[in-house]
């Protein structure tokens, strides 16, 4: 019988059970769907698309070594499928399970039914650490996903490819899918190359320095792994980069062994964080303390807008922001700061927050993102609520304003005194600094503190109202135990990570 692979957020050829499976099995046809509705959705975008598409190019350079194609196909899925099934009669179908946004889930549901209705075999294979809809997060969930990460691979046979007539070739992939805000000129190249080149370069070189750079706007994007896009589309399996890990973690010590081990803790993180999501799909649109939906949001199109464009007058929140315009990624405190400011010191909705970041990222996980972002607005059973102050992040991370005034260039004459709080700066002094009549650089629209003070209380009183309990640390840690190769930690302890 034919043997379907569907690509999805997969794309290489190594380490891949879908693929395995099927070249074991009979004549094998790969395709991958670009599917229009998806790249409407507001959390994606045209240059996570660009990363997609080089990869696609990559992904069928490797299946032509094999022997065979990537077909791509342009429509829904459902259509792909019955296409094929109207073409050659019944056929079995791989692919990875997916934990992915409500658009994605809904649609594999579909696909489910539609395999169903027509007894088509539809066999999903793990790609990370995730147990399908399971509850479980804690001891069991950690000792299953070591286990796997850590279990013995199939070899794959030499596939036989069948010619496949639906869809077009690889090389036919849209050149724009939708039009971005920002282009996005400093923006990660996708492929399986590029994946290995920078594992590479990370393990025997740039991960030296990871542990303590990660925070440091200055030092994050070179000396942390930048694997994160390569992970959510699947150029590099997280076995794969496991293995790789595990090995130089042999012969490593000092300060490379204390940087690995940070990072395989971070690791860990991916896979608990994208468990959250499996299990509760829903939280892409409800809080996880459903009672702070009472929290008043500001619906104000135009606060949305400085704070999306980078003008809402915090230089070290508007700087971190034009930084994920141009590089399409920043590193985690940044990430962190930039959703604090946009729901607890603006009130936007954080819905809306999400999705703006979602398509700037082009590293984009809906089972990291979202789980984080409700973390990072105080709606998740987080034991920390913590409210982010851009001034204070400024002076530990930036004391000597190179990020800012390379950023924020409007401020780039201001003394380092005034840098960080240019508000305060006297009038008279405006136009010898350069921030005169010509300079359109913002004041905040709200008082910063204030506003912190404000949505802590309103969060306090809703959670007294409703008799809300935060988890406290000791009820968390009693409650985990530990993995077998990376620290057991609270969501808070997380924090503390970064
Ligand atoms: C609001 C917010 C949204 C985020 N959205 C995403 C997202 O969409 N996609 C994404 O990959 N990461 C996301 N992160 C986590 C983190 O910021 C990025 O993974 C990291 O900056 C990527 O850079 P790197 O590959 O150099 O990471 P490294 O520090 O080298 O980490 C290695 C890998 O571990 C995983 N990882 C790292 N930090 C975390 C974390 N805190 N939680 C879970 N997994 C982690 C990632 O897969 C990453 O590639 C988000 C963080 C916040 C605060």
């Amino acid at each position: 019988m034919l043997q379907v692979v569907w690509f999805k957020r997969d794309l290489r050829t190594a380490d891949h059970a879908p693929l395995t499976a099927a070249s074991a099995a009979g004549p094998v046809i790969c395709i991958y769907v670009v599917e229009p509705n998806y790249w409407r959705l507001a959390d994606t975008s045209d240059r996570q698309w660009q990363f997609v598409r080089e990869s696609l190019l990559d992904l069928d350079t490797q299946l032509t070594a094999l022997g065979g194609r990537l077909t791509l196909y342009h429509g829904p899925t459902s259509l792909a499928l019955k296409a094929i099934y109207e073409t050659y009669g019944p056929f079995a179908l791989h692919s990875h399970e997916e934990t992915g946004n409500l658009w994605t889930y809904e649609r594999d549901r579909a696909i489910a039914r539609w395999c169903r209705q027509n007894r088509i075999g539809w066999q999903q294979y793990k790609q990370f650490g995730i147990q399908r809809g399971s509850q479980n997060q804690r001891g069991e969930w950690q000792q299953w996903r070591n286990q796997w990460l850590h279990e013995p691979r199939r070899v794959m046979a030499t596939p036989t490819f069948a010619p496949c007539s639906i869809g077009t070739a690889a090389a036919r992939a849209p050149a724009i899918i939708k039009h971005d805000t920002y282009s996005c000129p400093q923006r990660q190249r996708g492929g399986r190359s590029e994946a290995e080149a920078l594992l590479r370069s990370f393990l025997n070189q740039r991960g030296e320095h990871y542990r303590g750079s990660l925070s440091r706007t200055n030092r994050a994007a070179q000396f942390g792994s930048r694997l994160s896009a390569h992970l959510a589309y699947g150029t590099l399996s997280l076995r794969e980069l496991v293995d790789a890990l595990s090995r130089t973690q042999t012969t490593a010590s000092g300060r490379w062994l204390k940087s690995l081990r940070s990072f395989e803790s971070r690791l860990w993180w991916h896979c608990h964080f994208i468990q959250k999501l499996e299990s509760q799909p829903a939280i892409e649109r409800c809080a996880q303390i459903t009672p702070l939906e009472q929290l008043p949001v500001c619906e104000d199109y135009a606060r949305l807008a400085i704070w999306q464009h980078g003008q809402t007058g915090w230089p070290m929140v508007d700087a971190a922001m034009r930084y994920l315009h141009h590089h399409g990624w920043v590193n985690f405190r940044m990430r962190a700061m930039l959703v604090s400011v946009g729901t607890h010191t603006l009130g936007l909705p954080w819905q809306k927050v999400a999705a703006w970041l979602a398509g700037q990222f082009v590293d984009y996980e809906p089972g990291i993102h979202y789980p984080q972002v409700q973390m990072q607005s105080g709606l998740s059973w987080n034991p920390v609520l913590r409210i982010y102050n851009p001034t204070t992040q400024a002076r530990q991370l930036d004391p000597l304003g190179v990020f800012i005034r390379r950023w924020v260039p409007e401020l780039k004459e201001l003394p380092d005194e005034w840098l960080i709080e240019p508000w305060k700066l006297p009038n008279n002094l405006r136009q010898r600094y350069g921030l005169g009549t010509n300079n359109t650089y913002p004041n905040p629209v709200v008082d910063l503190e204030q506003a912190n003070r404000k949505r802590k209380a309103a969060i306090v009183a809703i959670e007294q109202r409703e008799g809300i309990a935060r988890p406290n640390d000791h009820r968390e840690r009693r409650h985990s135990l530990k993995p077998q190769a990376a620290p057991a930690a609270t969501d808070s302890q997380q924090l503390a990570l970064f």
